[in-house]
């Protein structure tokens, strides 16, 4: 079994994918081609936003509006404490201060009450200068953004929000990719829509950021490549890899389905025996992951020790929080307290999770996971 079969959907989408890709390769227009603006127009639509700056992946994603905003030395930007690194080393990357938050309990993402704690913190401690906040849209569940946007608001934070995993997810009717002032995507090949490399995109509605956006993609360019006016990068998305991008987003409607469809049978198999997703009313999760919580780490090891040897391929995002990454020991970080965080790292477990799954195969894989979890 494949943790996430891509080698279907590329079987699904045939000849018309070989196709889109063989365009791009007698076009010559390897580096933002056409396909390029037909996609950030697409996306720009299906999402909801008026403008999508297509870019290199969803860490460039994630940098180039912070650097848009001139994030930099002396800002604190608040980033839950249970998420993928990304999202923290973006801030540390700008020479900004990573300042981690704890999640809710039940969804995994960035509690609106623990963020404001955490800023009342740092401007107690009057070190830093509150800047912005990253919630992410953990595991494809939009963020709680009806309670953090006041928040954001009452302390004057930027708000980029981090739906890497997010793309297709919803709250209230509203697509993720549009909250707060910008908001960052992935389409690193397991993302609910992907492509057959890096690539990320940049959502907003504030046409003077997105004219900045394109310009640092592009190592700063004014009138053209060669007039220089700010330090950039070269951040852009591959013209080969847009084509692709085309061509899935006509079936992620529908896939989208599949992978709801899917995460119900689980919760249908393992609801009252493990703790299964919790989708609150009003939010509709891509489903990214499937992620369950076991009671602790030993249970869990013993879980995918049981599933690995049926060829059942299991996953841990994350088992380590933001505070606890070596990488982050050499700053000074405030420390802040992330319980919920840190019992989420011990307790997650990710499931095989793909629009492709079969009730045959969810089954298998309940049935293993209970036969440990009820002996
Ligand atoms: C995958 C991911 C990223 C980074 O995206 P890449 O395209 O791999 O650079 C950032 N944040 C989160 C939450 C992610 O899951």
């Amino acid at each position: 079994m494949e943790f996430i079969d891509l080698k279907a959907q590329r079987k699904r989408l045939g000849d018309k994918l070989t196709q889109s890709i063989q365009a791009v390769l007698e076009g010559g227009h390897y580096i933002q081609g056409a396909q390029v603006a037909q996609l950030e127009e697409k996306l720009a639509a299906y999402t909801g936003r008026k403008f999508c700056v297509s870019c290199s992946s969803g860490t460039s994603a994630l940098l180039l509006p912070m650097m848009a905003w001139g994030i930099g030395a002396g800002d604190a930007v608040f980033v839950p404490d249970f998420t993928f690194f990304a999202t923290a080393e973006m801030v540390a990357l700008t020479g900004a201060t990573p300042v981690f938050v704890d999640v809710e309990e039940h969804t995994f993402n960035l509690s609106a009450a623990c963020l404001e704690e955490a800023v009342l913190q740092i401007k107690r401690e009057g070190q830093l200068r509150p800047r912005a906040v990253i919630p992410v849209d953990l595991f494809g569940l939009p963020a709680d953004y009806e309670a953090l946007l006041p928040v954001a608001n009452r302390y004057d934070l930027l708000v980029l929000e981090d739906a890497a995993q997010g793309f297709g997810g919803s709250l209230k009717g509203r697509k993720a990719c549009t909250f707060g002032n910008a908001s960052a995507t992935s389409f690193f090949p397991a993302k609910p829509l992907g492509c057959y490399g890096d690539g990320g995109a940049v959502f907003t509605d504030d046409p003077a950021l997105a004219e900045l956006l394109r310009s640092l993609r592009v190592h700063g360019h004014g009138a053209d490549k060669y007039d220089n006016i700010r330090i950039g990068l070269n951040a852009r998305l591959d013209t080969v890899q847009a084509a692709i991008l085309l061509c899935k987003l006509e079936i992620f409607e529908e896939e989208l389905e599949l992978r709801r469809r899917a995460a119900g049978m689980y919760t249908e198999h393992l609801r009252g025996r493990v703790t299964v997703p919790d989708i609150p009313s009003g939010f509709a999760s891509s489903f990214a992951q499937y992620t369950i919580r076991l009671r602790d780490s030993e249970q869990r090891a013993l879980v995918m020790e049981r599933l690995k040897k049926a060829g059942i391929p299991t996953m841990v995002y994350y088992g380590k929080t933001m505070h606890e990454q070596k990488a982050f020991a050499g700053l000074q970080i405030p420390a802040v307290k992330c319980p919920n965080a840190l019992k989420a790292a011990s307790q997650v477990l990710s499931l095989p999770m793909h629009p492709y799954l079969t009730r045959r195969q969810i089954e298998a894989v309940s049935d293993e996971l209970l036969q440990t979890v009820l002996a």
